[in-house]
């Protein structure tokens, strides 16, 4: 694999796949990690006389403009935090970004609108999505992969156009993967994996992986309700993945055998409604209860006090830590508590701790704890995950040589 410094990049036009996919609250962003991880990477560019031309994905847009999916207010963010202009192309590969590529000078950034406002790009097809890697190519003389929280998808900016460009990896993903690297080789026991967050379907099937691998499993966020069912209690209106119920059995009775401790929440606040994460409004019917004993019509939206306890114990003797996925919906004070829980626990413990995830990362910066206290904060939560399972990321191999 190249690394930047064997790319001849001054006058040329050096297309960096990022991840800016950040959280917004309107047109706010509410944690810019993800824009000052690539940062470095852009500024070594604009240093070394580079046109640089910064494209990236946000939110799930459909395949067409949304402009609830615009990157704009990110090109203003990362002109701040480089200190210099950032031009912003209001589509990806039409009139404006050919018109803005063109005018840029030696030294000069521009940032595309969102990949995902074309089909091509996640397109499951092949042939339609080279075709958008040619169009993106065109735009273009190299190419450098930093997007470490894509590199786990096979589309059109990650997997098909680095074979259309002389390309090499970016400095954001060569640390990630050194950090990871560290979690597969001779890992330091107990090694702990604590998951939470709200994709249910992706991450119960990472666990299939780190049954062989890690000590003890702690179970939170949206997931704890599918697995809350294998065990054949209600879980109200909390998220559930019915199907996966056999699969989850299955997990826990291998577990058992192979001395794998899985822990679930013992309890879990609740609520009748979502809350509102926008104004953060006090939730009026806030409740924690058993999670033997979670009403009809309730939503888990936390582990509850008990349970944060129980993880912070789980946690304390580790000295391996991978977390992804917030433990409730933090984005409302009334259930970040046991988010905040298994943060501290991370800090506590003497633990290498490693948290990764788009919204675990933001979770850490945004319930204030100091990010250099961990070991490392990773980009990329899916990434992450399917690295440590072994796969083969699409968005890595496109980068070998
Ligand atoms: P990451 O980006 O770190 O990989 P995910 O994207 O999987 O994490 O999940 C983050 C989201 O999960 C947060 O927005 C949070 O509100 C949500 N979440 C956590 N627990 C629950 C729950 N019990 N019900 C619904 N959503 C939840
Ligand atoms: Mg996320």
């Amino acid at each position: 694999m190249k690394t930047l410094e064997d790319l001849e990049v001054s006058g040329k036009r050096v297309f960096v796949r990022a991840d800016l996919n950040v959280p917004l609250s309107g047109d706010t962003i509410t944690d810019d990690g993800r824009i000052r991880a690539v940062a470095p990477t852009i500024a070594k560019l604009v240093e070394r006389g580079a046109r640089v031309v910064v494209a990236s994905h946000l939110g799930r847009p459909k395949g067409e403009p949304d402009p609830k999916f615009s990157l704009a207010p990110v090109a203003v963010r990362l002109g701040e935090i480089l200190g210099r202009p950032v031009a912003f192309a209001t589509d990806t590969v039409g009139d404006s970004a050919k018109a803005t590529v063109a005018a840029l000078g030696d030294g000069e950034v521009t940032l595309l609108e969102n990949l995902r406002f074309n089909a091509g790009e996640t397109s499951k097809d092949d042939a339609e999505r080279g075709a958008f890697a040619d169009e993106l190519a065109a735009l273009a003389d190299l190419y450098v992969g930093d997007g470490f929280g894509a590199v786990h998808r096979k589309h059109a900016s990650v997997y098909d156009l680095p074979a259309r460009l002389p390309h090499a990896v970016g400095d954001l993903i060569a640390t990630e993967v050194g950090v990871l690297k560290r979690l597969t080789e001779d890992v330091a026991r107990p090694y702990v994996v604590v998951l939470g967050g709200s994709k249910v379907s992706d991450k119960v099937g990472v666990i299939e992986n780190l049954l062989g691998k890690a000590d003890r499993i702690l179970i939170g966020g949206g997931m704890m309700y599918t697995f809350i069912a294998a065990q054949g209690h209600g879980v109200g209106a909390s998220l559930l993945q019915e199907d996966q119920i056999p699969v989850v059995q299955d997990y826990l009775k291998r577990g058992a055998e192979q001395g794998v401790e899985f822990v679930i929440p013992v309890d879990t606040a609740v609520s009748g409604s979502f809350p509102d994460v926008k104004t953060g409004a006090p939730v009026e019917d806030y409740a924690v209860v058993d999670v033997t004993a979670i009403p009809d019509g309730a939503l888990g939206l936390d582990i509850g006090p008990r349970t944060a306890q129980l993880f912070a114990e789980k946690i304390a003797d580790a000295k391996t830590v991978f977390w992804n996925g917030p433990m409730g919906v933090f984005e409302h004070p009334a259930f970040a508590d046991g988010t905040r829980a298994v943060a501290q626990a991370l800090l506590d413990s003497d633990a290498f701790t490693v948290v990764g995830g788009g919204d675990s990362a933001a979770a850490v910066r945004t319930l204030g704890f100091d990010e250099d206290k961990f070991g490392h904060i990773s980009t990329g939560g899916g990434a992450s995950l399917e690295y440590l399972e072994g796969k083969t990321l699409p968005g890595l191999a496109a980068l070998e040589d």
